[in-house]
């Protein structure tokens, strides 16, 4: 008998926090597509192809702390997933394995629903993955990003491959700007007190974005309501990553509506 079901996984280390399987196997399940997505810890990103091959995944997640070491066993890259430097997507193809970068997509479509992108100015923190993507994103929508980073060489070689502002982290209080965007992991589960920033440096922004989706309200977007601002969590980002694999996967649109609703009632079990 032949089997029709398609599988998919995520790739990472760790795996088992991960919402992806959640969020994706009740997408596929409302779109009446016939899949299963699964949750793969892998220690070397080099196993992920043949893993791929061997148990017949036609499309996968990559998550910490493969994204950047999947490069090399790739036979194609797309363009931002190149100049980002990430791939969180993999596609078997006719040609072979395919790259993407859907993180900055997930982050200018999660800014997008708040605020208009271009002409305004966002202070990226961070310097890692996901400040490239917002940095890419943000260029690619006509705004302009400055990045500001505790270790000034990683920032200043990620503003000049990129092509925007540095700024130091110790020096953020001369930094102005319509939002501001947390890249780092500070604040995340379980160190839920920490803030990247002091909460008076906040008021100068319209908008606070955290890429962190757990806790849902972190620290720091808890400091930017109370200091007046306009708050966008990473959940919604996370949503929107996620729908567009689906879209690289599948070539339909995905129930984003849905998978916003999954992924928030499981993080707000999870903060009860
Ligand atoms: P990464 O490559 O490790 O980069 C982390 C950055 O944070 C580095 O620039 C680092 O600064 C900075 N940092 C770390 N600890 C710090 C501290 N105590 N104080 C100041 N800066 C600090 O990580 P990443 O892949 O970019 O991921 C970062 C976060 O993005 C993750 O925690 C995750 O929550 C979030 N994310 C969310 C989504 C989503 O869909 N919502 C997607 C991707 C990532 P130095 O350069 O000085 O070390």
């Amino acid at each position: 008998m032949k089997n029709d079901s398609q599988t998919f996984a995520l790739f990472g280390n760790p795996v088992a926090q991960s919402l992806s399987p959640l969020m994706l196997g009740a997408a596929f399940r409302e779109m009446k597509i016939d899949a299963s997505y699964r949750a793969l810890r892998v220690e070397d990103a080099r196993d992920i192809p043949g893993k791929m091959e061997k148990m017949d995944i036609r499309g996968a997640s990559i998550t910490i702390p493969h994204k950047t070491g999947i490069m090399p066993y790739l036979d194609a890259v797309s363009d931002s997933a190149a100049r980002i430097g990430a791939v969180n997507t993999v596609t078997r193809t006719d040609g072979g394995l395919q790259g993407d970068n859907t993180d900055w997509i997930g982050l200018v479509c999660a800014l997008s629903e708040a605020l208009e992108i271009k002409g305004k100015r966002f202070t990226v923190l961070g310097a890692g993955g996901a400040a490239r993507a917002a940095v890419y994103g943000i260029l690619h929508e006509g705004g302009i990003p400055t990045v500001v980073n505790r270790t000034t060489e990683k920032g200043q070689q990620v503003a000049k491959e990129l092509g925007c502002d540095f700024h130091p982290l110790d020096q953020i209080q001369a930094v102005t700007g319509d939002c501001l965007i947390n890249t780092t992991p500070v604040g995340m589960f379980p160190d839920t007190d920490a803030s990247p920033v002091r909460a008076d440096t906040l008021e100068r922004f319209e908008w606070v974005m955290d890429t962190i989706y757990n806790p849902l309200e972190t620290r720091l977007l808890k400091d930017a309501a109370g200091a007046g601002c306009q708050t966008i969590s990473g959940a919604t980002m996370f949503v929107h990553q996620g729908a567009q694999q689906i879209r690289i996967w599948t070539g339909l649109q995905p129930p984003t509506d849905l998978m916003k609703r999954v992924v928030l009632e499981r993080l707000r079990d999870e903060t009860d």
